[in-house]
């Protein structure tokens, strides 16, 4: 059992013991670092199920959506696929096999953290290159960049209103348990001005992570050429508190429970990330609902299409339809945002203004 790390609560708590409070997005990037190195969190026997392990219908319509932005840029080559946090490699696969009958057949580069999960991908998709972040991507090609619920894994900040004004949240303790603490530090300086006036316990939340890598996306794009597609779970609209939750075994748990345990994520503040995009260069093509997407895109059809090939399968093809386009299911809360390189076409189920 010398193998085994020591749980990730209790070097939490000599840390904060020794040196005071820790910052939430300490907590929450340690935690997730630690929950995902060592384990396939995904599907029915996991923590959480994601639109590609639903059905492959996810990853061919994007796959078919890449292949035709693809040509309509005129088919630059050399060209590289690239995939954010690719889990299982599910998406990869299905989305790879969909755009090579289009020809598009690129190199894969994939940005992952994870020990076990890279050698799941590696499996799905043999021939993939690994990246610990962005920084080591090719810089000599035209990337096509997917990212599914990777961004929402990012660490978030916090920021609470205090009666002496705004304060970073903390993590502290209480005996063994964790508890939220208002930092030492003023902070009022880095709350936009339209929020500074806010009541004593308003939480502002952001995510300098999920900026830089938007940050670094974009200026790839406008500097290589190539498109983006971030989904993701969050809203188009500025709102305050918090959203960060934690999920284990499909249910929502306290996320100071057993840091490292369970899954930490937070909304994805998309009207945020549009802005960040847009000033590094590249055109922001929307941000629609999952299910206004897939349905511009096609999914009743290739429902339709799965089901006749399948007829046995039938009602499983259109529950997956459902789960992943239905406004009461997946459909609404999650986002498509769509990022193009200038001089790129505009892509398919994003409404030209
Ligand atoms: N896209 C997959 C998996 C989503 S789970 C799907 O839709 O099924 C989040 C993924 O992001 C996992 O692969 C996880 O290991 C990876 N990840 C999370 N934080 C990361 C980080 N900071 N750097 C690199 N990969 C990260």
């Amino acid at each position: 059992m010398s193998d085994t790390p020591t749980p990730l609560a209790e070097t939490f708590r000599r840390l904060i013991r020794s040196t005071g409070p820790i910052s939430l997005a300490h907590f929450m990037a340690e935690s997730n670092a630690r929950y995902y190195a060592s384990r396939d969190p995904l599907g029915a026997d996991g923590d959480f199920v994601t639109a590609p392990e639903i059905s492959q219908m996810f990853g061919e319509l994007i796959g078919l959506w890449l292949a035709d932005m693809w040509i309509r840029a005129d088919s630059p080559l050399p060209v590289a696929y690239v995939e954010l946090g690719p889990g299982r490699g599910t998406l990869a696969r299905d989305a790879l096999r969909a755009a090579k009958r289009y020809d598009l057949d690129p190199e894969v580069h994939f940005v992952e953290g994870s020990p076990a999960l890279r050698k799941l991908q590696q499996e799905a998709v043999p021939h993939a290159q690994f990246h610990g972040d962005l920084a080591t991507l090719p810089d000599d090609r035209a990337l096509l960049i997917v990212g599914n619920e990777f961004l929402d894994a990012l660490p978030v900040r916090q920021l609470v209103r205090a009666a002496e004004g705004w304060r970073e949240r903390m993590v502290g303790l209480d005996g063994d348990s964790f508890i939220y603490l208002a930092g030492a530090q003023p902070m009022d300086a880095a709350v936009p001005s339209e929020w500074r006036a806010g009541r004593q316990g308003t939480i502002i939340e952001t995510s300098p992570a999920a900026a830089s890598v938007v940050a670094e996306i974009a200026g790839r794009l406008a500097a290589q050429g190539g498109c983006a597609l971030l989904v993701d779970y969050g809203h188009t609209d500025l709102r305050a508190g918090s959203t960060m939750q934690a999920v284990r075994a499909h249910r929502k748990v306290d996320p100071f429970a057993a840091p490292g345990e369970a899954d930490i994520t937070a909304h994805v503040d998309f009207a945020t990330l549009a802005k960040i995009a847009q000033a590094h260069g590249v055109t922001w093509m929307g941000t629609p609902t999952q299910g206004e997407w897939l349905k511009a895109l096609g999914i009743e059809t290739r429902a339709e299409a799965l089901a006749i090939r399948a007829p046995h399968q039938r009602a499983d093809v259109m529950a997956a339809r459902d789960r992943l386009a239905a406004d009461d299911q997946m459909g609404h809360l999650f986002k498509v945002m769509g990022l193009a390189a200038p001089g790129w076409p505009h892509g398919f189920g994003f409404e030209q203004e």
